[in-house]
């Protein structure tokens, strides 16, 4: 499973870093980025929950 989170939609509300701090971080431009392209096995539940928290769904899987 590899994640993305497209600039464009995100607001920067900080939810999927909360939900999730080892797969998501705000950068400099205050919205988020995936800290890692593959989510590891024990990750995937955290990263299913940060798609389906986010506002705006900016948070793409493939
Ligand atoms: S939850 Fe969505 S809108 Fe909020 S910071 Fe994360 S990717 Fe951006």
């Amino acid at each position: 499973m590899k994640i993305k989170v497209n600039q464009e939609s995100c607001i920067g509300c900080g939810a999927c870093a909360a939900i999730a701090e080892d797969l998501f971080e705000l950068n400099d431009d205050g919205l988020s980025q995936a800290k890692v392209a593959e989510v590891p096995e024990e990750k995937k539940e955290q990263a299913t929950e940060a798609m389906e928290g986010c506002p705006t769904g900016a948070i793409v899987s493939e």
